[in-house]
């Protein structure tokens, strides 16, 4: 069945949702919501202004200082703006609140907009009412997303070049347009000489929109690496520094660390930014056979955790010859998909450790020293290897959501294929269906073209009043 088509421009709510859009608990403000048609008439039953006329005959988003009426009873006193459609954040009659942050009082509010004809925003309302009202790409909405829940900086600043990505999306879409334009009218009207563009000029294009789409999908890498986490393990024998090292990558960034819930002792979970890569950290006991049944079960859990690794950090002593339990380690890293760094720690220390062992298994090496010194070699390194060090955040458009991604390489699919069909000078119909496939694709990173159920699947991460 063919997915239904959601068209941004045609509004589908009649409803007027209320929510507070700042966190729950006790603070020294707090903001209420209030979006839909029936806003000004809904927040006119809870608020009066102390002086002069009512809300809706005020001069837009100016400021207004009154009262908050709960049973015909003033309960607070705060302000109120209200901003007419389309100029306000989803694109409807919005007022936004702002009252005493305390939790009963910002409740008793609510409620009175409830008994006044509103209606709890679910999570997400407000940014996806600004959506389907064509106030907001559904790739600048994702951005928003990824800023609501960012943990490093260099997520704020993928999220700050939400404009640039929107812009580049529908730059493309334009583009595919154009082409398909020329190609249906090649279908409708083939014995008139009604096409613009002549077949080569049509299928240079197409190579050039290939390439553009392309282009852009690549940057994925450097956006994945951002915004979702590299797995990344930790591993070597005991006493090699494993610790020390894990300590000096969260110390680095310690403000911005996040523990999980539910991981045990035997392996720590931690995200990590290091440069513009955010690692998904895994701190492992040794990986060693072993009798003792509480130890193995740590090592049981250090192996899952690096058959799932993108990236590992394993761990020598420069300090001393390596050992037996050393080349296990390595035997075993050797067999895994993930790219392997071998980190040499203790180099403040005289050098014993022979670096041509490692060279056959570990493509990168770094040395440090965890205790004295700093990550910044191992930040580097780890930057080059899963980012395009071209990219700017912030300043470039950067594909950083995997929806995104795989809507462009099908988009990229299909123009590869109307290329080779013009090249081959097969008829234009059959090119016309590989132009209106990758067009479908491009429609859906921005929203324009996209499944029900994905819009739901986006929003459902926001919280509720946002
Ligand atoms: P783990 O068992 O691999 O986690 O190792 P630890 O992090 O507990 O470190 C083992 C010992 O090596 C400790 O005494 C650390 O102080 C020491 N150590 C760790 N890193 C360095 C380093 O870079 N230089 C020196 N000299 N000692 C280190």
């Amino acid at each position: 069945m063919k997915p239904r088509l959601m068209k941004p421009t045609m509004p589908e709510y009649t409803t007027t949702i209320a929510a507070v859009s700042t966190p729950p608990g006790k603070g020294g403000v707090a903001l209420i919501r209030l979006s839909g048609e029936n806003a000004a008439a809904i927040a006119e039953r809870v608020f009066v202004p102390v002086f002069g006329k009512r809300l809706s005959e005020r001069p837009p988003r100016t400021a207004v200082y009154g009262r908050f009426l709960s049973d015909g009873v003033t309960v607070d006193d705060g302000m109120a703006l209200f901003f007419p459609a389309p100029h306000s954040y989803t694109g409807e009659d919005t007022v936004e609140f702002t009252c005493h942050g305390g939790r009963l009082v910002t409740h008793l509010i609510l409620e009175s907009l409830f008994s006044a004809g509103a209606e709890p925003a679910t999570a997400g309302e407000f940014t996806r009412r600004a959506f389907l009202n064509g106030k907001l790409s559904l790739s600048k909405a994702e951005a928003i997303g990824t800023l609501l829940e960012a943990q490093s900086r260099a997520q704020i600043l993928l999220s700050a070049g939400r404009d640039r990505l929107s812009d580049r999306l529908d730059g493309l879409y334009r583009e595919a347009v154009a082409l398909l334009s020329n190609s249906e009218a090649a279908i409708d009207f083939p014995e008139e000489d009604l096409a613009e563009m002549t077949k080569e000029e049509q299928l240079r294009a197409t190579e050039e929109l290939a390439d553009r789409v392309t282009e852009l999908a690549a940057t994925y890498r450097t956006g994945r690496a951002v915004s979702e986490g590299i797995p990344t393990v930790i591993c070597g024998r005991p006493n090699v520094g494993k610790s020390t090292l894990y300590n000096l990558l969260l110390g680095e960034e310690a403000a911005i660390v996040s523990e999980t819930a539910g991981t045990t002792r035997d392996v720590l979970e931690r995200n990590v930014s290091l440069g513009r890569v955010l690692l998904r950290l895994y701190d492992t006991a040794g990986i060693r056979e072993t009798a003792d049944p509480v130890e193995r079960i740590g090592v049981e859990r250090a192996r899952r955790a690096l058959s799932g690794a993108s990236l590992v950090f394993a761990v020598f002593d420069r300090s001393e010859p390596l050992r037996d339990e050393d080349r296990e380690l390595i035997a075993a890293l050797k067999e895994l998909p993930a790219v392997r760094i071998a980190i040499l720690n203790k180099s403040d220390l005289p050098r014993k450790l022979d670096e041509a062992e490692l060279a056959d298994a570990f493509p990168y090496t770094v040395a440090l020293s965890a205790q004295s010194g700093s990550a910044e070699a191992l930040s580097v390194l780890t930057d080059r290897l899963f980012t395009d060090e071209t990219l700017t955040l912030g300043d470039d458009a950067i594909v950083f959501s995997a929806r995104q991604h795989a809507a462009l390489s099908r988009a990229a699919e299909h123009l590869t294929a109307a290329c080779t069909l013009l090249r081959e000078g097969y008829p234009a119909d059959m090119t016309g269906e590989e132009m209106r496939e990758a067009l479908a694709s491009l429609g859906q990173t921005n929203g324009r073209e996209v499944n029900e159920d994905v819009v739901a699947e986006i929003f459902s991460h926001f919280c509720v009043g946002k």
